[in-house]
């Protein structure tokens, strides 16, 4: 499964719902790509000249970390990706890795939320969490590089049959009752 949305949609928050509900691994590229910078190794240091600016990371870079992430064992039953396809690129090289795996998406849920709201909810994150993306200009940056090159890709698993779409604003739980029920909808079950 994979999960899109704008940054500040809850994506994250969500996706450890889900993967609980689902019994199934949240695999975050920005959880990843975070920890690596943390501990400043080579995947790290490649990362976080881009992170920074809240530009992409190179496909060439994000391809392969995903592409053994989920080669190993936990992922065997299935899993969920957090923030990864982002680009019509990574679309096809998820694709192609799948199918090389014998595999194929079930679903790709689509958590909705205007940017007024996620500008106001990273700020806030920005003061509990000191990320270093979070900051105005460059939370301005990452809405804008959400809108010209992952929004588009709604539309794209639209046409294969595989969108789910769900409202992020409201409380938590009911963000996750609403995902839960339209995931059944499509005949996601655990
Ligand atoms: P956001 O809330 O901005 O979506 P994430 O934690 O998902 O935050 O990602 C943080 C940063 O990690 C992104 O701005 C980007 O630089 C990098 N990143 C994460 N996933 C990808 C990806 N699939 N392709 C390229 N860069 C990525």
């Amino acid at each position: 499964m994979v999960l899109l949305g704008p940054p500040g949609a809850g994506k994250g928050t969500q996706a450890a719902r889900i993967s609980e509900r689902l019994g199934i691994p949240a695999i975050s590229t920005g959880d990843i790509f975070r920890a690596n910078v943390a501990g400043e190794t080579e995947l790290g240091k490649q990362a976080k000249q881009y992170m920074d600016k809240g530009e992409y990371v190179p496909d060439s870079v994000t391809n392969a970390m995903v592409k053994d992430r989920i080669a190993q064992d936990d992922a065997a039953e299935g899993f969920l990706l957090d923030g990864y396809p982002r680009t019509e690129a990574q679309v096809n090289e998820l694709d192609a890795m799948l199918a090389e795996a014998g595999l194929a998406l079930d679903v790709v849920l689509e958590i909705t939320a205007d940017n007024e709201v996620v500008v106001e909810r990273l700020l806030k994150r920005a003061s509990e969490q000191n990320r270093a993306d979070d900051t105005e200009p460059v939370i301005r940056r990452r809405l804008e590089v959400y809108a010209g090159q992952t929004a588009p890709l709604a539309a794209l698993y639209e046409a294969k049959g595989l969108l789910v779409r769900a409202d992020g604003i409201g409380a938590v739980d009911e963000v996750t009752e609403r995902i839960m029920t339209a995931l059944e909808a499509a005949g996601v079950r655990a």
